[in-house]
């Protein structure tokens, strides 16, 4: 079995700008951060098993997750040209998405379970079976940090990761649980 540091290694080796140890225990489930998924700006709530209501409800989800005991946190942060440098925040959503795709690839055979929870809701099919058929790949489904009531910045501050890096910079979070023993 792999050590915390052997984890994060690999979480830098697939191209993160941050990661760090997360304390599982210490994450704190809003239901403030849950209900904003509500607004639906991200166009995916009750429309993918992985957000609300699909992914069951906040008691549910802080169950799921802290059923484990250790974790990592990941982060992908770039420089914008402006605030409406939309290209480069596309680009970088997509970075991050893609090298926290590797990293889980590359963990899941470490443990006999994980649970990734993603920057953004799950895209592992081009259309989402909800509400009609059960999710296709509940194995690899990530599910979104707000779903699941967690606020990013406050995630990011008690793990010791930077979460405001300045005018005209973004950053993308995830995180991943397991049990180290
Ligand atoms: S794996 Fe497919 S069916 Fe399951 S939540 Fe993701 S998009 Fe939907």
């Amino acid at each position: 079995m792999p050590d915390i540091n052997q984890i994060i290694d690999i979480a830098k080796e697939c191209g993160f700008t941050a990661a760090a140890e997360l304390n599982v225990e210490k994450l704190k489930f809003f239901p403030e951060v849950r209900d904003m998924c509500a607004a639906d700006k991200c166009h995916a709530y009750d429309k993918k098993w992985v957000c609300p209501p699909g992914c069951g409800t906040l008691e549910e989800c802080e169950a799921r997750i802290r059923a484990y005991k250790n974790g990592v946190i990941v982060q992908t942060m770039g420089e914008l040209e402006d605030e409406f440098d939309f290209e480069t925040m596309g680009d970088l959503m997509k970075n991050h998405a893609e090298s926290f795709k590797v990293f889980v690839k590359k963990i899941r055979p470490l443990f006999p379970k994980i649970l990734p929870v993603s920057a953004g809701d799950c895209s592992h099919c081009e259309s989402c079976t909800y509400p009609d058929a059960p999710c296709r790949f509940p194995d690899i489904a990530t599910s979104p940090m707000e779903a699941n009531g967690l606020l990013v910045s406050q995630v990011c501050e008690d793990n010791g990761i930077k979460y405001y890096y300045g005018k005209n910079t973004l950053a993308y979070t995830s995180c991943c649980m397991f049990d180290l023993d």
